[in-house]
C-alpha cells in the first residue's frame, strides 16, 4: 500500500502532525523532496518536535524512515537535527533512518550564494529561505552537485569537488564578489559533517521496491504545498522542487510504482510564507487576529505568515494538482472565534468573475470575492465525533468538500497526536 501525504495550498498545512498520526501502521515513511527549508511541527506523547529534513514517521519506534533522492540535504543541518531529536528521546540508527546515495547534498556555499542573490535582489526578492535550497536544485541540474554517495568515496569526491569549486568561483567571487571558496573548508566541512552520516547512506529506491513487493505499507511525506510546486504553483515564487504526489515515486527512487492512495492535508483558511501573489489575504487586524488565533509564524524561520481566508479557486486547483482521492481539513479549532466565518469563493480580474486557479500576471491582478459563512463561536477542540461539532462547523466542512469537490475524511482540531474527527 503506497500513500502520499501532501498539502493542497501553500505548505504549513499540518502534514507533519497528519504523518505522524497516520503513520501508526505504516512500516515507511519516505520524505520525497526538498531541504531544510520545510518546518514540520509534531506534538504527541513524546514531546513537541520540529523537524526540518527528517520524515515524521521518526517519532514512531515501528517506521522505518527514508530521505529520497529528491531531496536535498544540508549535513550540517541534519547532524544538528538528528542530535536535537536524541536528546528528545529519539534513538535513530541505520535500521530506521536511511538515506538515498543519490540525494543531492546542500554545501555551505549553496547557503552563501542564496543570501547572496535575495541581497542583490533588494525589494524584489523572492522570499527564499536563504537555506541554499534554489542554488542547490539549481546545481543539480547543471550536473554540478554533490551526491550523498559520493561521500562513500572520498578521493574521487575531491577530484570533482575541484572542478566544481573552481566554477561556483566563477559565480560566488568572479560576479557576486564575495570572498573566494576555499576547496578545504569544504572538504573539512563534508568531514565533519558527511563522516556521522555515511552509515546511513544506500540505495533507498532498491530497500522501497523489495518492500513494495513484499506489500509492506509505504507513506510518502511531501514538504510545501501544491501551490510551491516548480510546475504547477506559483512560479517564480514556487519552491525548486516537486511538491506534488505524483513525483513521490520519482523522489522515492521507484518510479516504476504507482500510489494507491493520495491523501492531501487543506488547512481550514489561507497561509502563506514570502513574497508571491496571494490573493486571499487579509490585512490590519483582522489579520493579526487569525495570524494570533492559528500561531502562524514559520516552524523554519520564525517568519510571521501572511493569512487569509479559505481559497477557493487555489484550493481546488490544489486538489486536482495532487490527484487527491480525500482530504484532511486541519486547524478548523483556529476560526472558533469567528462571528463569521470569511471565505474566498472566487477571483475577479476587470470585471470578469474567475473560477480556475490563474497563473503568471492574471494571478497576480487577481481580486477575491469574498464571502461569509455562519461562525460557531464555541471551542470545538474537544470534539471526537463529526456529530459533536456545533451544526455551523458540520456546515463549514460540508460546503467546503462540495467547493473543493473531494471528500474531507479527517477533521484535525488540535496540534496533538488525538485532536482529530474521522468522518
Ligand atoms: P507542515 O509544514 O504542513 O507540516 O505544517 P507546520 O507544522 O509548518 O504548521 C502547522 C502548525 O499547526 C503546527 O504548529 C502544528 O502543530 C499546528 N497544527 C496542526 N494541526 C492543527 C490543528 O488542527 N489545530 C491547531 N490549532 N493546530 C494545528
Ligand atoms: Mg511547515
Amino acid at each position: 500500500m503506497l500513500t502520499a501525504i501532501v498539502g493542497i495550498n501553500w505548505g504549513d498545512e499540518g502534514k507533519g502532525r497528519m504523518v505522524d498520526l497516520l503513520s501508526e501502521n505504516e512500516d515507511i515513511v519516505v520524505r520525497y523532496q526538498g531541504g531544510n527549508n520545510a518546518g514540520h511541527t509534531v506534538v504527541n506523547p513524546r514531546g513537541k518536535f520540529i523537524l526540518n529534513l527528517l520524515p515524521s514517521g521518526i517519532l514512531r519506534p515501528n517506521v522505518v524512515n527514508v530521505m529520497g533522492n529528491g531531496m536535498v540535504i544540508d549535513l550540517e543541518h541534519l547532524c544538528h537535527e538528528l542530535e536535537r531529536l536524541r536528546e528528545g528521546g529519539v534513538a535513530i540508527t541505520p535500521d530506521n533512518l536511511k538515506i538515498s546515495d543519490k540525494a543531492v547534498i546542500c554545501l555551505p556555499y549553496h547557503v552563501l550564494q542564496d543570501g547572496l542573490e535575495e541581497d542583490r535582489l533588494g525589494d524584489a526578492k523572492y522570499g527564499s529561505t536563504r537555506r541554499g535550497i534554489a542554488p542547490v536544485y539549481g546545481d543539480k541540474y547543471l550536473k554540478k552537485a554533490i551526491r550523498m554517495g559520493d561521500l562513500l568515496y572520498p578521493d574521487q569526491l575531491e577530484h570533482r569537488l575541484e572542478h566544481v569549486i573552481d566554477w561556483k568561483n566563477l559565480m560566488i567571487h568572479k560576479a557576486y564578489g564575495a570572498q573566494e571558496i576555499q576547496m578545504d573548508q569544504v572538504i573539512a566541512w563534508l568531514r565533519k559533517f558527511g563522516d556521522p552520516i555515511r552509515e546511513y547512506i544506500c540505495d533507498t529506491g532498491r530497500y522501497l521496491a523489495e518492500a513494495a513487493d513484499e506489500d509492506r505499507r509505504i507513506m510518502f511525506e511531501a514538504q510545501l504545498g501544491a501551490l510551491r510546486d516548480i510546475d504547477m504553483g506559483i512560479y517564480p515564487y514556487t519552491s525548486s522542487s516537486s511538491t506534488i504526489a505524483a513525483y513521490a515515486p520519482i523522489g522515492a527512487g521507484i518510479p516504476g510504482y504507482q500510489l494507491d492512495q493520495v491523501i492531501g492535508i487543506m488547512k481550514a483558511y489561507s497561509t502563506c510564507v514570502g513574497e508571491g501573489p496571494f490573493t486571499a489575504e487579509m490585512s490590519g487586524e483582522e489579520a493579526e487576529e487569525l495570524r494570533k488565533a492559528g500561531g502562524e509564524y514559520g516552524a523554519a524561520t520564525g517568519r510571521p505568515r501572511r493569512v487569509g481566508g479559505f481559497d477557493v479557486v487555489a484550493s481546488r486547483y490544489g486538489v486536482e494538482m495532487q490527484g487527491a482521492d480525500e482530504l484532511a481539513l486541519t486547524k478548523l479549532d483556529v476560526l472558533s472565534y469567528l462571528d463569521q466565518i470569511p471565505v474566498c469563493v472566487a477571483y475577479e480580474r476587470n470585471g470578469e468573475r474567475i473560477d480556475r486557479f490563474p497563473v503568471g500576471y492574471e494571478l497576480e491582478q487577481a481580486k477575491p470575492i469574498y464571502e461569509y459563512l455562519p461562525g460557531w463561536n464555541c471551542d470545538i477542540s474537544g470534539c471526537r465525533e463529526f456529530i459533536e461539532l456545533p451544526k455551523a462547523a458540520q456546515d463549514y466542512v460540508n460546503y467546503l468538500e462540495q467547493a473543493v469537490g473531494c471528500p474531507i475524511t479527517y477533521i484535525s482540531v488540535g496540534a496533538q497526536r488525538d485532536a482529530y474527527i474521522m468522518k
